[in-house]
């Protein structure tokens, strides 16, 4: 196996034997991104090879999602708003990755704002999924899944508000983690809904996924919603048993409009877990229908509050238009953010702006809150009854480019199973489990007890240990 195509784990063992140097790792890194990056486009800028630092413990060559704010490179979450935009300081998990040694290539592309499924809602071109040209990547941290599932990065970093980590870890066959809401700082990521976001690592195998988060996980006085939990060494959690556990699979996950290929992914799934000694439990999460509605009226009113900032004075490149309209002000805000946003983020404001303005306030917001919670509830009562849940992560594998860019409906339907992870605040990963007839992979997802990381660990370890999914590398 080539460098590049190699999981983190792997080369420190390498490195440790003096079988092979950090340079040596990311020029091999480096020569896969320049051999197919024009393809694959998932990087939107990458430092110059002489920036390295090999100095530190821990020297992987990681990509990073363009909205994290860092001092080396240009920070503008795919938008044009923020095109030059350098940011004065390291977001957090910036600052522990160098701390731990990790080679920052660069950045990977996004869905402007965040706000995707696809990538295709990027100002810079849509990235192409390395297990098929003509599929999305997912979103919106399509350009981070898509890096490591074409060996263009040993692992990434990208955020999960919605889904945005584990339907593209799905779609590109890599695993992708949701930390449990505070886990990780969110000091220094460009914030989309702030009780939402959450920062998580991209990577070829759970050991992996189980690493970087011992890297960037913690509290962090800089974030006011970290929380100040001890963080474990995640690597102990990494054992191949799950005898006597309980796994709940919710009847109401399995949808009309399912692909039956995802579906049968999953029942195999159930009868891996089961030979290991699982024993699996129904269980019922009966709010799941409104999952989808309250995430985009949540989402959307927190996205529009946040997106404030970007009006030419406080963030964003200052426009002016022509002549004036209204006044020199008010014209300078509007021509700023009508030419710096693209359609989706546009629409995300608008609708924001819709359910929190007075008269629709209780109506939209504050209803949706209290559903959140019934929601939250539902799950917190299967736990009770399981250790782990799983689910597919979505219910399609990637579609094509363009398929679904006309119909925003369609887009955010099939974010039902990422969400509810998101409103609760709990932790879950995607990870293979398998492949469709045209090749193209599917994710299950894993969730569990909020602050309960080392048991998603164990059943996906599990799983990993006892199918060979994680060992299959793409052809490009
Ligand atoms: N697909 C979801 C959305 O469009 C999730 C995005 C995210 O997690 N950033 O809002």
């Amino acid at each position: 196996m080539k460098l590049h195509e190699r999981t983190a784990h792997d080369l420190l063992d390498l490195l440790k034997d003096g079988q092979t140097t950090p340079a040596e790792i990311h020029r091999s890194v480096l020569g896969q991104i320049n051999e197919h990056d024009d393809k694959v486009h998932a990087y939107l800028r990458v430092n110059p090879a002489e920036s390295a630092d090999y100095s530190g413990t821990q020297p992987i060559p990681i990509a990073i999602k363009d909205n994290m704010c860092m001092e080396d490179l240009e920070t503008t979450c795919a938008s044009q708003i923020l095109k030059g935009f350098r940011s004065p300081y390291d977001a957090t998990v910036i600052r522990k990755l160098k701390e731990s040694g990790a080679v920052l290539i660069g950045n990977t592309n996004m869905d402007e704002f965040a706000f995707g499924s696809s990538t295709e809602n990027s100002s810079s071109g849509v990235t192409r999924n390395p297990w098929g040209l003509d599929r999305v990547p997912g979103g919106s941290s399509g350009g981070s899944a898509a890096a490591v599932a074409a060996n263009e990065a040993i692992w990434a970093i990208g955020s999960d508000t919605g889904g945005s980590i584990r339907q593209p870890a799905a779609f590109c066959g890599v695993v992708g983690l949701k930390p449990t809401y505070g886990r990780v700082s969110r000091y220094g990521l460009i914030a989309f809904a702030s009780s939402l976001d959450q920062i998580g690592p991209f990577t070829k195998d759970v050991t992996d996924s189980a690493l970087l988060l011992n890297i960037i996980a913690g509290h962090d006085p800089l974030d006011s919603t970290s929380a100040d939990v001890p963080v474990p060494d995640y690597t102990r959690a990494l054992v191949n048993d799950v005898k006597g556990l309980k796994i709940g699979m919710p009847r109401e996950y399995f949808v009309d409009g399912m692909d039956p290929e995802v579906k049968a992914a999953i029942e195999q799934v159930k009868t891996v877990l089961q030979d290991k000694g699982a024993t699996f439990v129904d269980v019922s999460l009966p709010h799941t229908e409104y999952a989808v509605a309250t995430y985009y009226i949540v989402g959307t009113a927190e996205a529009s509050s946040n997106l404030a900032r970007f009006d030419g004075v406080q963030y964003g490149q200052r426009r002016r238009p022509a002549e004036t309209r209204k006044n020199p002000l008010v014209d300078m805000y509007e021509e700023t953010r009508d030419a710096g946003f693209g359609p989706e983020t546009k629409r995300r404001i608008i609708l924001g702006t819709y359910s929190l303005s007075s008269g629709y306030y209780d109506a939209y917001y504050l209803r949706a809150l209290k559903v959140r919670t019934l929601i939250k509830n539902d799950l917190e009562k299967a736990f009770e009854q399981v250790d782990a849940i799983i689910t597919p992560t979505s219910p399609t594998t990637a579609f094509k480019i363009g398929e679904r860019s006309a119909d925003p409906l369609a887009m955010y339907l099939s974010d039902i199973f990422t969400i509810p992870a998101n409103l609760s605040g709990m932790p879950a990963v995607s990870m293979p489990c398998g492949f469709s007839g045209e090749g193209l992979p599917i994710g299950l997802q894993i969730v569990t007890k909020a602050f309960d990381e080392e048991m998603l660990f164990r059943v996906a370890y599990t799983y990993e240990q006892n199918t060979d999914w994680h060992t299959k590398r793409v052809e490009l």
